[in-house]
């Protein structure tokens, strides 16, 4: 089998790589303590199969004799031939690359690899664009020193790391075509890389001032072309499980209306991440739009904790899609708890006939944007609010411009609301007429695919 362990210790000699924000840590770990955590991992793995392969992640470099003293490296040789583990792969920058390093991570049993960080072989990019602080030359040198000392070289190649790329794509790909013959030629494997936005790099702040984005599968596909069938090729589309983070001293509680809180950089990351990268849960074939509420997560709402107590005991729950619209955006489920979907508060008192046509118009946009994309994924589509409800309209607008309407049921009609209304009860989607609708036009569609009656 094949292990993976992320290594961390001390700081990345250089740590001032544009897209890089692990590079930027640092991580206060006595030696003896990360021996004791690597070997019981190790020990822990080995009893449920033979370890083939060791990845070592160090975010900086296992040859830099300030990062892992040779000590260190001399145990973790020991180690792996104890294990009788094949090969082992460390990382490093190519400076560090030396024969008294190399001598250490010397091995009879054991064939050792070192991977490197080409990200894009070009100095322009390596210097003023990707700030690594060496030049292609470095690495080929590097290189050689391994190959001599009998090394084997992987190398990282990263698409996508600096918004001048993204902006450009004749030019990135030329780079990278480029990067590629290059690595080929010099590399026994390659890993191309798609960046993604890491917190606390000045990538993440690219991102955020919508300068850049992320290549989503299509785009990075297109871009690996025709390397995507050779043999000493890996790829890495999504790094991390990516999800949009926001580090503590970047949060803000967005309270307010208007523009700035509609459209603000942070609900705008969210939803091209919702649109481009989510896929939306497989068994969850019917979507259920939903209003958001002042109390966050919207679960501790009394209108959210009305409706679930109304249909989440019934089987055709585990099929249904819960998703909000709102002012930052179309937020599905499993997003509720995220940042900064706890943390706003858009106060509908405030709003202005203008605010509410704004609000209606980003909304149906953004509502049309995921249906372009997941459309596939769903059967149908309901939406409980408000009959006269600004998000409502919005949702109504985005399926009728993309000639959908049939796909959509509004559930509060005009006629209940009425009555609701009437009783002064607040908030409408709550009531008990609301909600037995709600439960009745669910389970009618439901006994439509499914014999069973839900009662
Ligand atoms: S990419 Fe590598 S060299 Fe650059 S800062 Fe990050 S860990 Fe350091």
């Amino acid at each position: 089998m094949e292990l993976k362990y992320i290594l961390e210790r001390g700081r990345c000699s250089w740590g001032k790589c544009y897209f890089c924000g692990w590079g930027k840590r640092q991580v206060d770990i006595d030696i003896e303590e990360l021996e004791r955590r690597l070997f019981n991992f190790l020990l822990k793995n080995r009893r449920k199969a033979t370890i083939n392969r060791l990845k070592l992640f160090s975010s900086g470099s296992l040859l830099d004799e300030k990062q892992f003293p040779d000590d260190f490296i001399e145990w973790l040789v020991g180690l792996c031939e104890k294990l009788e583990i094949e090969e082992l792969i460390v990382e490093s920058r190519p400076e560090y690359v030396n024969e008294r390093r190399l001598k250490l991570l010397k091995s009879k049993n054991l064939r050792v690899t070192v991977a490197m960080g080409l990200e894009l072989a070009d100095d322009e990019i390596l210097l003023k664009y990707y700030n690594k602080g060496v030049r292609v030359k470095d690495y080929v040198r590097a290189i050689e020193t391994l190959r001599r000392e009998g090394f084997g070289v992987r190398l990282y190649v990263l698409l996508n790391g600096h918004p001048i790329l993204y902006s450009n794509p004749r030019w990135h790909r030329k780079i990278f075509e480029k990067t590629m013959n290059l690595a080929y030629s010099l590399a026994d494997s390659i890993v191309i890389i798609n960046a993604y936005p890491h917190v606390n790099s000045e990538l993440w702040e690219a991102w955020i001032r919508g300068e850049w984005k992320p290549l989503d599968k299509r785009q990075f596909l297109n871009m690996v072309g025709r390397w995507l069938e050779n043999e000493k090729v890996e790829l890495d589309f999504k790094n991390y499980n990516f999800l949009p983070k926001f580090p503590s001293n970047k949060r803000i509680f967005l309270r307010g209306v208007g523009l700035k809180y509609l459209v603000h950089p942070y609900y705008e990351v969210w939803q091209d991440y919702i649109v481009r990268f989510y896929e939306p849960p497989v068994e969850k074939i019917y979507a259920l739009f939903l209003p958001c509420a002042y109390r966050k997560p919207y679960t501790r709402s009394k209108t959210w904790k009305a409706i679930l107590n109304k249909i989440s005991g019934y089987s055709f729950f585990k099929k249904l899609h819960l998703i909000a619209v709102s002012s930052p955006g179309v937020i599905p489920y499993e997003f509720i708890r995220q940042y900064p979907f706890t943390s706003y508060d858009w106060q509908e008192w405030l709003e202005t006939d203008k605010i509410k046509e704004e609000y209606i118009k980003v909304t149906s946009k953004r509502v049309r944007n995921y249906i372009e994309h997941h459309d596939e994924h769903y059967k149908h589509y309901f939406a409980y609010f408000r009959p006269n409800a600004e998000t409502l309209k919005a949702i109504r607008n985005a399926f009728k411009e993309m000639g959908l309407t049939e796909k959509l049921t509004a559930i509060l009609d005009e006629k209940t609301y009425g009555i609701i209304e009437r009783e002064g009860f607040k908030p409408a989607v709550a009531h008990p007429k609301a909600l037995n609708r709600l439960l009745n036009i669910l389970k009618a569609e439901f006994e439509k695919t499914d014999t069973r009656k839900f009662d």
